[in-house]
């Protein structure tokens, strides 16, 4: 099994990235007869050669910190007593703020994501929450010290508004390359995820996910989380991967 990657969900905004909420139901009612549902800060360490958990085992991401999410996908993550964890754009909890400016499939209404209150509220709730960059911006069109900028940026205003350890990142759109990978270690992180569309090397900076998209059943669900669906887009150099990440480690040392 692996971790999953969802963004929205909720039942008006007909985007690929909105699952309806009667189908993330179905999906969560499944994972919960099937899979043992960890939190993904203590699936990371137990990561296989193709970045892939343990039979049986199962994370739940989101992507962008969607309203939605807190509406529609909460209540149903507690009452079938799951882990989650969600990825939040950083600017988007600054004062100034930002709009949901990255989505291809605009719904209409303006979008919005998870306010500073609503994400300690559902932090208290047992949500975990990480980094999604500072702006959504795509990481492999920046230059590298602009890279580490925006990921440490995101990262140290996330740990001083959560109070808590941020060291996993998911890229926006899942897009990286060796640059952005060694920016991500330069910036602190011990992991980053991605959504590989087609064969990419796995390692502790490129974290295969399995994205779920609206429309998707649980039969769907049970394909795309299956061993064979994820070894084919990855391959195995999971642990060369594994030297930048002590490194990181250690550049993390007694950081708040
Ligand atoms: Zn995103």
């Amino acid at each position: 099994m692996t971790i999953l990657c969802y963004h929205s969900v909720q039942p008006d905004w007909g985007s690929p990235l909105a699952m309806h909420p009667t189908t993330f139901e179905e999906h969560c009612d499944w994972l919960s007869k099937h899979r043992r549902v960890v939190p993904l800060a203590e699936a990371v360490d137990r990561l296989g050669h193709f970045g892939q958990l343990p039979r049986g085992i199962a994370c739940l991401t989101f992507d962008d910190g969607f309203t939605g999410v807190r509406d529609y996908a909460l209540p149903i993550l507690t009452r079938y007593r799951l882990p989650a964890t969600v990825f939040l754009v950083a600017k988007t909890l600054t004062e100034a703020g930002h709009p949901v400016d990255w989505v291809d499939t605009p719904a209409g209404y303006e979008l919005t994501t998870l306010n500073v209150e609503q994400v300690l509220e559902m932090q208290s709730a047992g949500v975990s929450f990480q980094s999604h960059s500072d702006a959504h911006l795509d990481l492999t069109s920046l230059t590298f010290d602009d890279c580490v900028r925006d990921l440490r940026q995101s990262r140290e205003l996330l740990e001083s508004l959560l109070g808590r350890d941020v060291p996993l990142l998911a890229y926006p759109r899942g897009r990286h390359h060796e640059g952005v990978r060694a920016a991500a270690a330069a910036a602190g992180y011990t992991h980053a995820f991605t959504l590989p569309e087609r064969r990419e090397r796995a390692g502790p900076y490129a974290v295969p996910r399995v994205g779920l998209y609206r429309g998707n059943s649980v039969r769907n669900l049970q394909i795309k989380s299956s061993y064979p669906y994820l070894a084919l887009r990855t391959s195995s150099a999971f642990r060369l991967g594994q030297r930048l990440n002590r490194a990181a480690r250690r550049s993390r040392g007694g950081a708040p």
